[in-house]
């Protein structure tokens, strides 16, 4: 059994979907299709939510994008259908997804700031899968499946946290089974829409940026699939970005710990809760590209046999750094609990940590809400907050257990200042530099641990 997820670039065009299409076919045995919006379609619509949520004047903007996405639907429905009646019927089911797309942008509206904690936004938001699901659909048939749509929000249950809702795991595997063994059993193909879910009252929520990839690794996961493959556009994870490296190469395999702090840390190849859904699940992912299916791609699985090294090195910009350092009067045990009770309590997700016996410091994406969470920790503490930061990482397989890595690091570093060092397992090596450094710091990291390294040693 196999999941093909596509992400929106597989999908940007009518040829580009019959190609998806014909991968399906190929793939013998039975499968689940995954898909994303169409390329760009989900930050269209994020635009328009944040649009409708201003008010007043809306609507005649609203409008105009609305048709420019209707006319890139309908031109993609001209291509991948053949006769007038499939085309008719086709055309009826983006014509319903329009009309919600309406009816949930002046939801927005009317509640303005409100709308994205009601799940108004997230049911703008989701009409980008709903229609790519119903072309795909199509274009499976067009290929000789049976393949049909079967919604999302009918399988995938999730709690209320809209715009990043989280699916309830047992409920979700046996929903999964319950809805799409039978139809497997019957040969049928369902196209499930990634990235959107409901709660049990059937109130549409999303995943997350980029969270088709969990949706597929769920399903893959609840059905024991062999392998989710998660087409996209490029040859699969790679060592580094090629945007800076030039000699970045794919990897041929990648562990899960590995694959998630790398997505956490700066690829943007995978959803990092699909690699660890992928984990949880022992289920196998393979990054592939869509325009070369003859390349291998990433395999990322639980049991990487990889031999010990570093596989790539990511950065990610944009790192806000705060060194908190305690009063003397509070140097007592329960300092860390502290300072993390105030983050959990303020919901602000850290990245990296180091302390010492009187500091501690750690990083948070972008700094956001950390206002007010400065002013409670200042009440016991001393506060500095750093922005503008990138944390490198250096990921890889068994890296403590290769002392020379270390040194390696740190040689690559050469004269560049360093913020912080963190190190919490044998996969990943992370430190703070200023951005202006980062790019220059990767290069020479990757030359240094990487290239120089022979394919044997590795
Ligand atoms: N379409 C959604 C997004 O752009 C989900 C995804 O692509 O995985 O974030
Ligand atoms: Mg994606």
């Amino acid at each position: 059994m196999i999941v093909y997820k596509f992400g929106g670039t597989s999908l940007a065009d009518a040829e580009r979907m019959r190609l998806a299409a014909t991968l399906v076919r190929e793939c013998a045995g039975p499968r689940v299709v995954v898909v994303s919006a169409l390329a760009g379609v989900t930050d269209q619509l994020v635009e328009l939510a944040a649009r409708a949520g201003k008010g007043i004047g809306w609507e005649a903007e609203a409008a105009r994008r609305t048709e420019a996405l209707w006319v890139r639907h309908e031109e993609v429905a001209a291509g991948i259908t053949g006769d007038a009646a499939g085309r008719a019927a086709l055309m009826e089911k983006l014509d319903a997804a329009f009309s919600r797309l309406q009816g949930a942008l002046e939801g927005v509206a009317e509640e303005g700031e409100a709308a994205d904690r009601s799940g108004q936004v997230d049911r703008v938001i989701a009409i980008g899968e709903d229609l790519s699901g119903e072309l795909m659909a199509v274009a499976l048939v067009q290929e000789g499946l049976a393949a049909e749509v079967v919604d999302a929000r009918s399988v995938v249950r999730t709690d209320e946290r809209f715009g990043g809702a989280v699916p309830k795991d047992e409920e979700t595997a046996r929903l999964i089974r319950e809805v799409l063994t039978p139809l497997l059993e019957q040969g049928r193909v369902p196209v499930l829409q990634g990235f959107v879910g409901a709660t049990e009252d059937g109130i549409t929520t999303t995943l997350g940026r980029g969270g088709s990839d969990f949706t597929a690794a769920i399903i893959g996961a609840a059905l024991g699939a062999t392998e989710v493959g998660i087409w996209t556009d490029v040859d699969g994870v790679l060592s580094a970005e090629p945007g800076h490296v030039s000699a970045a190469r794919v990897l041929d395999e990648l562990g899960y710990e590995e694959a998630v702090e790398l997505a956490y840390f700066g690829a943007k190849v995978i959803h990092p809760a699909a690699a660890k859904h992928a984990a949880a699940g022992d289920v196998s992912l393979r990054v592939r590209n869509a325009q070369r299916p003859e390349a291998a791609g990433t395999l990322i699985r639980h049991d990487v046999r990889r031999a010990v090294g570093v596989a790539a090195v990511a950065y990610k910009p944009s790192v806000t750094l705060v060194k908190v350092r305690s009063r003397p009067m509070f140097m007592a045990y329960g300092f860390l609990a502290r300072v993390f009770d105030v983050l959990a309590r303020h919901r602000l997700p850290v990245d990296l940590v180091a302390t010492s016996h009187t500091s501690t410091a750690f990083t948070l994406d972008r700094g956001e809400g950390l206002g007010a969470a400065e002013g409670e920790l200042s009440e016991f503490a001393e506060v500095e907050v750093l922005p503008e930061l990138a944390t490198v990482s250096v990921v890889g397989h068994g890296l403590l257990r290769r002392p020379g890595i270390t040194a390696g690091v740190f040689s690559a570093l050469g004269q560049t200042p360093v913020q912080l060092i963190s190190q919490a397992s044998d996969v990943c090596l992370s430190f703070l530099v200023a951005q202006g450094d980062a790019a220059a710091v990767v290069r020479r990291l990757h030359a240094e641990l990487i290239e120089a390294v022979s394919e044997d040693e590795r």
